[in-house]
């Protein structure tokens, strides 16, 4: 079997640019000291940028010291398991328990689902591409194509998907052993796959071996990026899209002076500030805009995305990021709507599911393709 070469926060990646780490944080749930820290390490021992991920994971890149981030990651309480840090990548529906399209308020299943994971000794060796999504009934992560999904629906049950497939129906009070009863199959059949979807017949393979009665059809939904969002509890989320999803340590800085106790990463590299009194909403949004931060959810910002590029890519021909965002400034004025993806090669790592616009990188130039 090869080695899973994903990097963690222990197993960095030796990059173009330095040492890279990526962070898990579970349900994208950072407090505000949390983010302080990783931005102070993104700061004294890297490059200044804490890069959000498609997983609502953070990384740092240019660690000239790795093993004192890992030291001062996990006194932050960002490392719970070092044998499990690099298989707890979880992504949940950010707005959970607080927006009214919320069924179940799938947080208490994210920690529950984060303990049994770093509890099982089995799964310590899940390969680190391997995502579990909990869906609260709003659909937005259900695009993800997660290999284990939990989809809570009106009325209390939960369907299951294996890499975006329904192959099940569960109560919410058995959905979290049910996950870890996938993960545990797919890692007893797996061989050298990564993902459910690289196996043949996965999702049924392994759902044949799964307590559970037949699926009931779940509905995926666009994600919202960016704005201010009602609470059910009558305060307000804002919805941070930061472009092309790399925070400056200010920015971090000031997402945490702003919430009253955590964000939530999105995967689709956004920051949420819930739980703020509606009348916050003109300041916060007022002092985002001043840091280079957008709320505007028809900013260009909100559907451009790049890969590294150069100078932290070797393979890349280009500095993505730097065109994309020059681009980006003028306007773009000559593409349709949707999602537009830069990429400094041909892999187009970081690609948006769904139809993209591409922007990548050749040796003759940038070549755009629908
Ligand atoms: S798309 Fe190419 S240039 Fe960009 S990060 Fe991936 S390998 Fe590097």
């Amino acid at each position: 079997m090869a080695r899973d070469a994903c990097p963690g926060a222990l197993q960095v990646h030796a990059a173009a640019d330095g040492a890279l780490a990526r962070v898990r944080v579970p349900g994208g749930a950072l407090t505000a000291g949390a983010l302080r820290e990783l931005a102070a390490c993104a700061e004294e021992l890297g490059n200044g940028v804490i890069e959000l991920t498609s997983r609502a994971n953070v990384q740092v890149r240019g660690l000239a010291d790795p093993a004192a981030f890992a030291a001062r990651t996990a006194a932050a309480g960002l490392l719970p398991s070092a044998t499990h840090e690099r298989v707890r990548n979880i992504v949940a529906s950010p707005l959970s328990g607080r927006s009214a399209t919320s069924v179940l308020d799938v947080r208490p299943l994210v920690a529950a689902l984060d303990a049994g994971l770093c509890g099982r000794p089995t799964l310590a060796d899940l390969p680190g591409r391997f995502l579990f999504a909990l869906d609260d009934g709003t659909g937005d992560v259900l695009g993800l194509g997660a290999d284990v999904t939990l989809a809570a629906r009106p009325g209390g049950d939960v369907t299951l998907l294996l890499a975006g497939e329904p192959v099940g129906s569960v109560t919410a009070g058995d959905a979290v052993a049910v996950a870890l009863a996938a993960a545990e199959v797919f890692q007893s059949v797996r061989g050298d796959a990564w993902r459910v979807a690289e196996l043949p017949d996965g999702p049924a393979t392994i759902a044949a071996r799964l307590p559970g009665r037949a699926p009931v059809a779940v509905t995926a939904a666009e994600p919202r990026k960016g704005g201010v969002f009602a609470q059910v509890d009558g305060r307000i989320a804002v919805d941070v899209i930061v472009p092309l999803g790399r925070l400056t340590t200010a920015q971090a800085g000031l997402l945490a002076d702003l919430t009253p106790a955590e964000v939530r990463l999105t995967p689709w590299r956004t920051v949420v500030l819930p739980d703020l009194a509606p009348e916050a909403a003109g300041p916060v949004t007022a002092a985002l805009t001043g840091a280079g931060l957008v709320t505007d959810p028809a900013s260009p910002y909100a559907r451009l995305s790049a890969c590294t590029g150069r100078p932290g890519c070797a393979k890349a021909l280009a500095d993505v990021q730097a065109d994309a965002l020059r681009w980006a400034e003028t306007g773009m004025p000559e593409l349709r709507a949707g999602p537009i993806h830069w990429a400094g090669c041909e892999r187009r790592c970081g690609r948006p599911r769904g139809r993209v616009t591409d922007v990548v990188a050749t040796p003759g130039g940038y070549r755009v393709s629908h």
